[in-house]
């Protein structure tokens, strides 16, 4: 049996669950992206042969598969917030195609293993642009790539490795100068720059609720209804506060809150990244920004600064992590971020100084030590993808998709390399789980310097 699945099946009767999700209201892309009426939250009681849980980028399309295989099924999927609200409305919105392994020297180690991540994030791509083209979703998806860029020595040096691992892969780069890069990118503050014409860029709140509204017939999507209590068995009951379902199979496609349901625990680890976006950018602040009119920059640290120029014309900035172990938003953080963002922004944008946040906002992203995920079975009739590790657009999109077609029976390279991954290893208990991750975040953010 594959060591993911050994190492993680295990014998559970029912759990309460302590900790729902609470993400804070001030998410640009969600309040910006269109207005739509959530589902109405489930009550009552429902039998059903499928459940997931969690409708994010990776319950959306686990639901989204599983409906399509077993069109005889009802797929029941449940969301404790509103569609769009959680993490998958709430990230930077590049969906990355290349892999990159930040524990190798070249950030890509084994050319094998790379190849295959590179072949999921093609596929996530792909299902990605078939959906949003289907169903005329509105989300800003461009197909502009990325720059990768960098400020300090050890910056420089993270692009020429990534160089040397992508010349491994066959995989397409420009190195951009920085002299060259106001061109580009307006800002003359990076030295150096790695385009991958790969990424896709698009507003991430917009795309989940477009991929919601256009779920096949027979997934019933309730929204508000945050599962608090599970029993486990051949059959499954899932109680919220107003009811319960019965079901045979669960799929678990809630991130790090998958712990909550007495799996992975303290293998999953909430760690919370941070953005704040600008109000929209007048004529004449973009004519002295200058530059493409979009585009989107990943730090060559992976403590410093995301930058967005969006197809509105507003500028974001993500940076700052903190590990909050409940999973849930938290104000001092998001009053400290703020001000961090603010010296993020006014390093790179001195000609558009004093120009203000409209939003800024927090969100979790389900981290693991070793950067492995979940896939597959978690116990009887239970079964996870799990720990997005920041990648959930490309990541959530593939590993939801290829477990439903795990389930329906279908085997091919793609699911055997899932299947047959370490998966996310453990780590020491509490309290020196929260003083070694805060201490990684803290030493991490430090040594950035002015990547952040
Ligand atoms: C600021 C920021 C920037 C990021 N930038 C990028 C980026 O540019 N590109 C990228 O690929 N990734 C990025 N990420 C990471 C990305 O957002 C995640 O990888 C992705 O959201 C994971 O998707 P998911 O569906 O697995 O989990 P989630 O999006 O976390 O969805 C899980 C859902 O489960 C629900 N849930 C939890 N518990 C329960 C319960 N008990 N009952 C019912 N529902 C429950 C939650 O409400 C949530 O909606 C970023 C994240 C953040 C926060």
């Amino acid at each position: 049996m594959p060591t993911q699945n050994r190492l993680t099946i295990r014998r559970v009767i029912g759990v309460n669950i302590r900790e729902l999700p609470a993400d804070d209201n001030g998410c640009g892309w969600f309040h910006l992206s269109p207005q739509r009426t959530p589902r109405p939250a489930h009550s009552g009681h429902t039998r059903a042969r499928w459940a997931v849980i969690g409708a994010g980028l990776t319950g959306l399309a686990a639901a989204r598969q599983l409906a399509l295989k077993f069109p005889g099924d009802e797929v029941v999927l449940l969301e404790a917030q509103q569609v769009g609200y959680g993490s998958s409305g709430r990230n930077s919105g590049f969906a990355i195609d290349l892999p990159h392994d930040i524990g190798a020297p070249d950030y890509i180690g084994d050319p094998a293993v790379a190849g295959m991540n590179l072949k999921l994030n093609l596929a996530a791509q792909a299902i990605i642009r078939r959906l949003v083209t289907e169903h005329g979703i509105d989300c800003q998806m461009n197909p502009l790539g990325k720059y990768q860029a960098a400020i300090e020595d050890k910056g420089l040096r993270v692009l020429d490795a990534y160089r040397r691992g992508l010349d491994k892969l066959g995989q397409a780069y420009e190195v951009i100068e920085g002299r060259d890069l106001p061109a580009h990118i307006g800002t003359a503050f990076y030295r150096k720059a790695l385009f991958t014409p790969g990424t896709i860029l698009l507003q991430p709140a917009a795309l989940v609720k477009g991929l919601a509204d256009s779920l096949p017939g027979n997934v019933s999507l309730y929204e508000g209804t945050p599962v608090s209590s599970v029993e486990y068995g051949d059959t499954i009951t899932l109680r919220h506060e107003r009811g319960s379902l019965s079901v045979d199979k669960l799929v678990l496609t809630n991130n790090a809150f998958a712990s909550q349901f007495g799996f992975l625990q303290g293998r999953l680890l909430p760690v919370f990244t941070y953005a704040s976006m600008t109000r929209r950018l007048s004529d004449s602040e973009q004519a002295r920004l200058g530059g493409n009119p979009i585009w989107g920059i990943i730090p060559a640290d992976p403590f410093g600064t995301t930058l967005r120029r969006t197809p509105d014309q507003r500028l974001l900035v993500r940076n700052g992590f903190s590990f909050q172990p409940d999973g849930k938003s938290n104000q001092r953080w998001l009053d400290k971020v703020a001000v961090a963002h603010r010296r993020s922004y006014e390093r790179r944008f001195p000609m558009l100084s004093g120009v203000e946040f409209e939003y800024t906002w927090g969100g979790a992203m389900g981290m693991t030590r070793n950067h492995a995920s979940h896939f597959g079975p978690l116990a009887q009739n239970v079964f996870g993808a799990l720990g997005c590790n920041g990648l959930g657009i490309t990541r959530g999109t593939i590993t939801g998709t290829l477990l439903a077609d795990w389930l329906a029976g279908e085997r091919n390279e793609l699911i055997d390399f899932l299947i047959g991954s370490s998966g996310p290893n453990r780590n020491p208990p509490e309290p020196f789980l929260s003083l070694g991750v805060n201490g990684n975040l803290c030493w991490g953010q430090y040594r950035a310097g002015l990547e952040s």
